[in-house]
């Protein structure tokens, strides 16, 4: 596998002084499963290209790392590994262009800091996901991108094409800049990788993501992916990216972005008053992990109540195992901007056939809530009057009785870590109350035992040892498959 940076800076050969690198000579360095060898095709003073090939050992890389999970014998030998741009070139360009990477030129030290135009060509790239994928990945960074997607076999056409890219980057960046985005994206590209990466250095390679990750708008995406094998780490590592903006010294406390972004009621406005990302992050982390949770209770019609602006929407309905998906909330100005985000009225017809949006409280029992397997309630009943409640549970745990309910609030314990928190204040004007997890913990045991429901609690986001996480959730499932009718009468 392949990878040459070019630059057209004029003196181009100045790319020798940033890579360390010397344009005569070849230089190796050699790896855990190989060598990579670093040498310029072209090195004159309009255009200089190093390229980073690597030899790869693929019965090198069965006796060194022992790969995990591959039960097909044959596999650890015969497969693409030697020669797809995945953690390999990440650990290569980790070790023969270190100081750059960490944005070091001992030479000319102010080149280090300029952004000069460069172009990457990187032969071959196996893309799980395609083209979007890489469109996604690499588009929101400002690159300028274009690929070859390559056959699996270049005799038998007919088998169509492979998830093997030849991609060509170009943007006018900081060398620096551009050897991290490779660094992280490659692998991300490449699902593969995590047979042969050891914990530390998953860690290690999350450093690379400061300054760019934290504002990617796949940030999500990409970590999963990144740490896929590796779940627990992938929580820990999003909880990292919100925990670096925490320790910045501004004075701004974590709001949830449903809180800051969706009011109750029209009219009421939010205050936004901490960093976009440190929202955007906890509530990426719990919408994923609704997501999750319906997914894998099998769910085929769910309904989102309090669907705010219709951010899980949008992620179910990416989702094919759902035939049916309902938003309902009671604020009109959340469902305009939730059609809007949906783009329902240019969905193609079937598409459009899968949601329905619908105005309406959760505090009245209401027939259209009928007949769904799952329900979500994200950052909702901390917005309703704890006297109104018992109205919410009759009318979903009682009336709609969906057979999984997932239900997330703020953990209130957590609230101290804010560094401009004072005594009792909510994270959100419109909160009408937030629970401690012994609160949220007894108000899910009087529920479930009270409509026939079992309940598992968890933590959502980085958990401190004393406080807990930023969010809590309860997952309720009820055994009955049929509707069974409320223990406590009708709501209202
Ligand atoms: N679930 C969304 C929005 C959370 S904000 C998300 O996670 O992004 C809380 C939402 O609950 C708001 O959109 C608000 O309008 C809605 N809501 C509050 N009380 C409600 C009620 N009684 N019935 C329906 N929706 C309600």
């Amino acid at each position: 596998m392949l990878l040459t940076i070019t630059t057209t800076h004029y003196p181009a050969t100045d790319l020798g002084f940033l890579l360390h690198k010397h344009p005569g000579r070849l230089q190796t360095t050699e790896l855990s499963a190989g060598y990579a060898h670093v040498f310029y095709p072209v090195a004159d003073e309009e255009q200089c290209t190093a390229a980073l090939l690597l030899d790869i050992d693929p019965v090198g890389l069965v006796r060194k790392s022992s790969p995990k999970g591959n039960d097909f014998a044959l596999a650890q030998y015969v497969n693409d590994r030697p020669y797809v741009a995945g953690s390999f070139m990440s650990a290569a360009i980790a070790k023969a262009f270190s100081s750059a990477l960490n944005g070091n030129c001992r030479d000319k030290p102010e080149l280090a800091e300029k952004a000069l135009p460069f172009t990457v060509k990187i032969a071959v790239l196996h893309v799980k996901g395609g083209e979007n994928v890489l469109k996604q990945l690499f588009e929101p960074l400002g690159y300028t991108l274009s690929f070859t997607r390559h056959n699996l076999d270049s005799v038998f056409t007919e088998w169509g094409p492979s998830n093997h890219y030849t991609v060509e980057l170009q943007h006018t960046i900081t060398l620096k800049q551009l050897l991290s985005h490779l660094y992280i994206l490659m692998p991300v590209c490449d699902t593969d990788k995590h047979y042969w990466l050891a914990e530390a250095e998953v860690e290690k390679l999350m450093s690379k993501g400061t300054g760019w990750l934290e504002n990617h708008p796949s940030r999500a995406f990409i970590v999963r992916r990144y740490l896929k094998n590796l779940p627990s780490l992938a929580n820990r590592a999003l909880s990292v990216l919100i925990s670096k903006d925490e320790s910045e010294p501004e004075p701004e406390s974590v709001i949830d972005a449903a809180d800051a972004e969706t009011a109750a009621e029209p009219g009421t406005t939010a205050a936004p008053d901490a960093p976009a990302v440190l929202r955007q992050n906890i509530h990426e982390l719990r919408l994923q992990t609704a997501k999750a949770v319906i997914i894998q209770s099998g769910a085929r019609r769910v309904a989102d109540l309090g669907c705010g602006e219709g951010k899980l929407l949008k992620l179910l309905l990416s989702e094919k195992q759902f035939d049916f998906i309902l938003g309902m909330d009671v604020s009109l100005r959340s469902l305009e901007i939730a059609k809007e985000r949906l783009n329902i009225e240019k969905l193609p017809e079937r598409q459009a056939a899968r949601i329905s949006l619908i105005h309406g409280a959760l505090t009245y029992r209401d027939k259209r809530l009928n007949g769904f397997d799952a329900a979500a309630l994200i950052e909702v009943i901390e917005h309703l009057d704890e006297s109104r409640l018992s109205a919410l549970e009759k009318s979903v745990f009682g009336y709609a009785r969906p057979r999984t309910i997932v239900v997330t609030t703020p953990n209130a314990e957590y609230n101290v870590r804010f560094t401009d928190h004072k005594e009792g204040q909510m994270r959100h004007k419109d909160h009408r109350f937030e629970w401690t997890r012994a609160q949220f913990a007894a108000w899910a045991a009087k529920v479930s035992s009270e409509y026939g429901y079992s309940f598992v609690l968890s933590a959502v986001g980085e958990e401190d040892a004393e406080l807990g996480a930023l969010s809590q959730m309860a997952v309720f499932t009820n055994s009955y498959s049929g509707k069974t009718p409320s223990p406590a009468g009708p709501a209202n």
